[in-house]
């Protein structure tokens, strides 16, 4: 069998900022992609996306994020900029391997591929991302509506509903900018249980992440007293602030419930809807360490900042708040991906 220093799990922003902390921390890890691209989830997501970090506030450590620092950059070059980094990296990237199971092995751990390769490992990074497991709420009548339901991880372009009703469930990032595009070509409404809630991209001539950064919360180390995300503020320019405040897409409180292809609204009216959007948010998707039993009863991991207690030379980098509010971000994850490396080192004897 093959023996790994470090399998890092997922080449998305993750495990190639995770790889290149290993590599920094004297570790040689190889990380494992399901993909075909280290590029992460970024290629998947929809069409139109553009960062709402601007380029100077997206970079992983040791790259800059080309061309001009306060332009907003379109998903398909944040996957150019993640697969110029992986090239870039002193440490193997293997594409097309999607990890199956990791198991305890002695004091290491197996590591089971797909295609039922096996790989023992000394130490395993999980990073394959926080939002592999599309989150479906139960909603009353969900199940037996009859139009079209999508999650919002399953949108891409706004053409295949123009001229039809949708309505997005959800007042987050996703809702909003993914209603504001839709209703340029359909009839839509955000439902959601609380109002939109925004934070202004621009204060005082000023980025929000330059003001993030000089506040000192962008890395204030606020992850362990949060169970449950808190719920997303729309980082806004204005212009979906504009957009909700003209009724494209209007905002209504959730609807009570679904009958066939209708929507019954709070106020008791029934109203036929083509397609429900569910923006309602994901799970990590850890299945393949449940052997390890580090995983809660949501699906989510036990860790202390990116540490598995229970499992010594287990990590996680890419959490939701795993350590601080930028955890899960480009800017952020590095910072991360260094303290669990170096405390991978000092575990496997081979502290800097
Ligand atoms: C719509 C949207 C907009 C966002 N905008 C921004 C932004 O403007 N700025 C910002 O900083 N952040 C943004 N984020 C947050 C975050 O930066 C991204 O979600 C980013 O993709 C997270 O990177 P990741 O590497 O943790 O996970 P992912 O990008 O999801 O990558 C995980 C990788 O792991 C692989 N994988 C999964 N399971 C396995 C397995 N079992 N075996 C092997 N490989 C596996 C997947 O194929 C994938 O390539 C945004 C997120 C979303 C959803």
């Amino acid at each position: 069998m093959e023996q790994l220093d470090v399998a890092v799990v997922g080449g998305g922003q993750s495990g190639l900022a995770a790889a290149y902390a290993l590599r920094r921390h004297g570790l040689a890890p190889v990380v494992l992609e399901a993909s075909d691209r280290p590029a992460g989830s970024w290629p998947r997501y929809y069409d139109s996306l553009t960062l709402f970090s601007p380029a100077r506030y997206s970079a992983l450590p040791g790259l800059d994020f080309p061309g001009d620092p306060d332009r907003h950059p379109h998903r398909d070059e944040v996957a150019a900029y993640l697969e110029r980094y992986a090239a870039g990296l002193d440490a193997e990237v293997r594409t097309g391997c999607r990890v199956r199971e990791v198991s305890a092995a002695g004091t290491g751990f197996r590591v089971t591929l797909d295609d039922g390769r096996e790989l023992a490992a000394r130490a395993v990074v999980g990073a394959s991302g926080s939002f592999g497991r599309p989150f479906r709420p139960a909603l009353p009548g969900l199940e037996s509506f009859t139009g079209t339901v999508l999650h919002a991880g399953d949108y891409r372009r706004p053409e295949p509903y123009a001229g039809g009703r949708v309505v997005i469930v959800g007042a987050g990032n996703s809702a909003v900018q993914i209603g504001a595009e839709l209703a340029r070509h359909a009839t839509v409404t955000l439902a959601s249980r609380r109002p939109v809630r925004y934070a202004r991209q621009r204060i005082l001539g000023r980025d929000l992440h330059f003001w993030l950064g000089v506040t000192g919360l962008d890395t204030a180390p606020l992850g362990r007293f949060v169970t449950v995300p808190p719920t997303q503020m729309v980082i806004d320019d204005g212009r979906y602030r504009a957009a909700v405040a003209t009724g494209a897409p209007d905002r209504r409180p959730l609807f009570t419930g679904l009958d066939g292809d209708k929507v019954i609204w709070a106020d008791g009216t029934a109203e036929s809807v083509d397609t429900l959007v569910l923006a309602t948010g994901y799970r990590p998707d850890l299945g393949y360490l449940a052997p390890l039993g580090v995983l809660g009863p949501a699906g989510g991991p036990r860790h202390r900042g990116g540490a598995a207690p229970a499992r010594p030379g287990l990590g996680f980098v890419g959490l939701e708040w795993q350590r601080s509010p930028s955890s899960n971000s480009l800017r952020g994850v590095g910072r991360d991906a260094d303290r669990v490396a170096g405390r991978l080192a000092r575990q496997l004897g081979r502290s800097d």
